[in-house]
């Protein structure tokens, strides 16, 4: 795979957003270069291009800009899997944890089919709360997740520990 320093270096850290303590972690400025763009792209791409992935689902919303030119490259269809109350069909939901309160995910009933190979896409994995209740939403409606797939990992909060505890493979660009 290609040297991700291309794409740390093009991640701006925001300290104190969007409260206090944080430090946010924006991939805005890769998404503005177009070289680090393709080369984010087709790490991901060259990853997964002899895996037959059939769809790949992108969590709300940054999810959404990696995930669905990833699709489009690995010829896949692009499931949202969207905050809830965003998705007009029946759905399926998940509710994590957050920090403080708590969340939900929904993904459409009729986005997979039982054994179909699926790749899960978002930017960041933290406590990873999203990335288990998007893997477990896809689990639920039968499909085969591969790998749940993002550019930065923040080992530190034990997402990708859980994710791979929970007995889904893991992959990130840096940490
Ligand atoms: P988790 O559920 O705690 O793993 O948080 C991950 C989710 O929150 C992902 O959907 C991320 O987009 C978002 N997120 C959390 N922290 C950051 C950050 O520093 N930068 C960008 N997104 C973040």
């Amino acid at each position: 795979l290609p040297d991700p320093a291309p794409l740390v270096a093009r991640i701006r850290t925001i300290p104190d957003w969007p409260k206090p303590g944080v430090l946010f972690r924006d991939i805005t400025p890769l998404l503005l270069d177009p070289q680090a763009f393709r080369l984010l792209v087709d790490t991901f791409v060259i990853r997964y291009m002899h895996e037959k992935i059939d769809r790949v689902a992108g969590i709300d919303a940054r999810g959404f800009i990696i995930g669905s030119v990833v699709a489009h490259q690995l010829n896949a269809g692009f499931i949202p899997i969207r905050k809830a109350g965003k998705l007009p069909f029946t759905t399926l939901r998940e509710r994590y944890t957050l920090e403080y309160g708590e969340a939900e995910v929904e993904i459409h009933t009729d986005a997979i089919e039982p054994g179909a190979r699926a790749l899960l896409i978002d930017d960041l994995i933290a406590t990873g709360g999203t990335m288990v209740a998007a893997a477990n939403l896809l689990t639920r409606l039968g499909a085969n997740v591969v790998e749940t797939a993002a550019i930065i990992d923040l080992p530190a909060l034990g997402g990708s520990a859980r994710l791979r505890e929970a007995g889904f493979s893991v992959f990130t660009l840096c940490s």
